[in-house]
């Protein structure tokens, strides 16, 4: 067998993946003298944090005070608050908008950068590894990672390049959407080096739905509604904010949020998911106020009689859900439309075909054991001067900004102190 001949480099922090966790990581130990180099297999950077947010990346949530924040990641792991005493959401916010980069918070304590552009988040992190001297190779697949106990280095190997470094940090994403180059690389790595990797218990994924009329509606948002999960004509959960309807079914944050639940029901049997479009409306309330509108405009169509209440592309799709011809008008409507219309606007019901794979997720769960690492400097308590950070973490969190606020914190902690 022919032996490789490796060109050989040496540095004393080497960064494996140029995600958000890695890039603040590597610029983080490079601002402290270290000589780091940053290997990314794609030929961009950040390739998942620009699809984030719709493309708009929310950063971070707007939770100041560590124990709320620790609060809202679903185990409420002890661990964080740790980390968060080292990197919380102060520091990140200080932390872009020192680099040139401020905030505007939004619904649900959702902070976003002011461009409203991951683009901005993602030049942010080039510039400030660049500028702290991180040598930044691209195209630079790892395929093998070793640790010499004795030498106390690790050997890192592409195709054509051997590396040798003295820290090494894993940030290798997760398993969710892998055309992004997250293809769980780092999970084989870790455990060959003696972590345990946790299986994926709850991803956040989207929910595809039977029927045609979302796919209309593809592309559109509703802002405000409130789902329902329905199993046998009872409602199990529901739950307001946000929500996107798609060519599939349905995504956005609260439907992600809610599909652990949906997985769970669906092992019980077939599931509906209800729409209240007016959940701040009650149902009398909002009886009188349709009896009112239709009896003041005998003659009009309805379709211009619900404006009040959807987009005008939504109300013909809406009406014909539920059976009623658009042009139908005020006087022709009788006490069964009137009650129909009533009854889909505070519960359209549609029927789960089924939850979007993993690789369609948001956030794949599971990861590295958490108990695994110290999370005071984000190294391994296994092998010394190993770091892992980022969607290599067992920490299950819904969508918000809570996971980037866990890259900037563990990315950055690690950096510190590798
Ligand atoms: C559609 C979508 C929207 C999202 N929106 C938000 C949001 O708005 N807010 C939020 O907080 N979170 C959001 N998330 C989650 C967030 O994007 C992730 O938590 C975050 O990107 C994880 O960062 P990371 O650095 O750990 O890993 P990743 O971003 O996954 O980066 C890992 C990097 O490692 C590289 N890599 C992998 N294997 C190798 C290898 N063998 N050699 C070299 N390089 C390798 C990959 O190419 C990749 O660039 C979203 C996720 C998705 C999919």
């Amino acid at each position: 067998m022919v032996k490789k001949h490796f060109k050989k480099t040496k540095y004393d922090v080497l960064v494996i993946g140029g995600g958000p966790s890695g890039l603040i990581a590597s610029g983080r130990a490079a601002e402290n003298g270290r000589s780091v180099v940053l290997l990314e297999k794609n030929n961009i950077l950040g390739k998942k944090l620009l699809i984030s947010g719709g493309g708009r990346c929310n950063i971070t949530n707007n939770k100041h005070d560590a124990r709320i924040l620790v609060e809202s990641y679903r185990e409420k792991p002890a661990e964080l608050f740790s980390l968060f005493y080292r990197f919380n959401v102060q520091d990140t916010l200080d932390f872009f908008l020192k680099r040139g980069l401020d905030t505007k918070l939004e619904a649900e304590d959702r902070l976003f950068p002011i461009t409203e552009k991951a683009l901005s988040v993602q030049e942010v992190l080039i510039e400030y590894a660049k500028k702290e001297g991180v040598q930044i190779n691209l195209n630079s697949e790892v395929v093998t990672i070793g640790y010499s106990e004795s030498k106390k280095e690790f050997t890192v190997q592409t195709q054509t390049v051997e590396y040798i470094s003295e820290s090494l940090i894993i940030s290798t994403g997760g398993l969710s959407r892998p055309d992004t180059g997250s293809t769980g690389d780092g999970f084989s790595w870790a455990q060959s080096l003696g972590h345990t990797v946790n299986e994926d218990s709850s991803a956040l994924v989207p929910v595809a739905l039977k029927g045609q009329w979302f796919k209309e509606l593809s592309g559109t948002t509703l802002e405000y509604v409130e789902i329902g999960i329905w199993q046998k004509n009872k409602k199990l959960h529901k739950s307001k904010g946000r929500v996107l309807l798609t060519h599939f079914g349905m995504t956005g944050p609260t439907i992600i949020n809610m599909s652990s639940k949906i997985a769970d029901a669906l092992k019980n049997g077939p599931v509906e998911l209800s729409i209240d479009f007016l959940p701040s409306v009650s149902e009398p309330d909002l009886k009188e106020q349709l009896t009112e509108v239709i009896e003041l405009h005998r003659n009009k169509e309805i379709a211009s009689l619900l404006k009040g209440y959807f987009s005008k592309k939504m109300i013909p799709l809406f009406l014909k859900e539920i059976g009623i011809n658009h042009k139908t008008p005020g006087h022709s409507i009788t006490k069964e439309n009137r009650k129909s219309i009533l009854r889909a606007l505070k519960g359209l019901k549609f029927a789960v075909k089924g939850l979007l794979g993993k690789d369609k997720a948001i956030i794949s769960g599971g990861g590295v054991k958490i108990k695994e690492i110290d999370f005071k400097t984000m190294e391994s308590r296994i092998i010394p001067k190993l770091y892992i950070v980022g969607d290599m973490l067992d920490i299950n969190r819904p969508s918000g900004g809570y996971s980037l606020q866990l890259c900037w914190s563990t990315g950055y902690v690690a950096g510190d102190n590798a």
